[in-house]
């Protein structure tokens, strides 16, 4: 089996016809250097948690996993294959290592599932047994000015990081900021980078001036390129390197704890105890000549009701059925936000600016309401009365309420 196994690892031509041989024992043949070479299917027999793990050596998101079996020489490849279908499978690169062994990192968007490897033309091992992930601890809180872990090669500079907070949402007031410091060495190339943890792609990068001894700020406002990021995790990265190519980073590249944060795309527009209701408060529900366009919202009056997201108000006025309410569309999403039954007139007018998260008014009855609730109402493009459709807005307040 040795010599077989080091056949797979160089397609050398003269050793086709053992290769051959082995075929049948679940290989396949790959076309290299004009000969049929051997590929090995490989076998994972087993997968164990290296670094990073949760208690008692459990997986979880940015945990290194070690995979052992057989066949792994060309495996290039894991596939984290998560609940259900190929929709949330994630693949991995590795570096091809040993025959028997690898290491790969489990990737932020990895659930619970099956592990597969893939590699030499393609083969791919059968699952794995279920591999329980757990989620990623949540990010650090590094509000001060801190030394960083590094790594961080002889004679570069010496970095210090902060970040001003761990959770950020689209559209808010304030941008997600980013502050370092850098000091000793020779500072010759500085690179910030916002990373998406989920698969590890820079997002944004920034090539500020070299500056020493001075704090300098990043701020980032949730785009990527012209359109909203999506929710999730990012993190600054920051890379100096001195004059002779040395070099500091703030983290390693499997650290998705130190200046991260998680952004997410709405609030919660009720801001106090609330609960929705029962049948009757859902979309779709009968109501008099027509069926209810919205979901309700149950909290006392005077209850702070937050924009869910930012945008430009669309309509700000009175009706005698919503009572006083204001459509914003949001920035970014083609949909419209519109909020009733608000308890006095929003201070807002048409057109104004509004930040996610940014007071509107607060919980009332104004207008045709049974007890203190919010109506809440979710239309797509074009927008309210405006040629779009209402949509049912529960799931997303669900999961909003889950955050925020
Ligand atoms: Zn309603």
């Amino acid at each position: 089996m040795h010599a077989l196994r080091t056949a797979t690892a160089f397609p050398v031509a003269g050793l086709a016809c053992l290769a051959l041989a082995g075929a049948a024992a679940g290989g396949s043949e790959a076309l290299a250097q004009g000969g049929a070479v051997y590929v090995q299917q490989p076998e994972i027999a087993k997968v164990s948690c290296l670094r990073g793990c949760a208690a008692r050596k459990r997986v979880r998101q940015g945990s290194l996993l070690r995979i052992t079996g057989k066949g792994f020489t060309a495996v290039d490849g894991v596939t984290f294959h998560g609940g259900s279908g190929a929709a949330d499978d994630i693949e991995v690169k590795v570096r091809p290592g040993s025959a028997r062994r690898l290491s790969a990192a489990v990737p932020f968007g990895a659930a619970t599932g099956a592990i597969s490897v893939t590699g030499g033309g393609g083969l791919e091992s059968a699952r794995s047994r279920v591999v329980a992930i757990l989620p990623a601890p949540p990010p650090e809180p590094n509000a001060q000015l801190s030394p960083v872990p590094g790594p961080r090669q002889r004679g570069a500079p010496r970095l210090e990081t902060q970040t001003d907070r761990t959770r950020a949402f689209f559209g808010a007031r304030h941008a997600v900021t980013f502050s370092y410091r850098i000091s000793g060495g020779t500072p010759k190339r500085v690179t910030v980078e916002l990373v998406r943890a989920r698969d590890g792609a820079v997002v944004r990068t920034w090539a500020p001036d070299v500056a020493k001894s001075r704090v300098q700020k990043v701020r980032w406002n949730g785009k990527a390129g012209k359109r909203p990021a999506a929710r999730g995790r990012y993190l600054f990265r920051l890379t100096v390197a001195g004059a002779d190519g040395e070099i500091a980073r703030s983290a390693t590249a499997r650290d998705f704890g130190r200046d991260a944060f998680e952004l997410y795309d709405h609030v919660f527009p009720v801001h106090g105890p609330h609960n929705f209701g029962s049948a009757g408060a859902r979309f779709g529900s009968a109501r008099a000549g027509h069926s209810h366009q919205g979901q309700d919202v149950f909290a006392p009056c005077g209850v702070r009701l937050a924009a869910a997201r930012g945008g430009r108000v669309k309509f700000a006025a009175y009706h005698a059925a919503a009572g006083n309410y204001v459509v914003i569309d949001g920035a970014g999403t083609g949909t419209d936000y519109a909020y009733m039954h608000l308890q006095r007139p929003t201070a807002l007018r048409a057109g104004d600016r509004v930040f996610t998260g940014q007071t509107i008014g607060a919980v009332g009855d104004s207008g045709n309401a049974q007890g203190c609730h919010l109506h809440y109402e979710m239309w797509s493009a074009p927008g309210w009365y405006d040629g779009g459709q209402p949509f049912d807005p529960y799931p997303s307040l669900r999961a909003w309420d889950g955050w925020s």
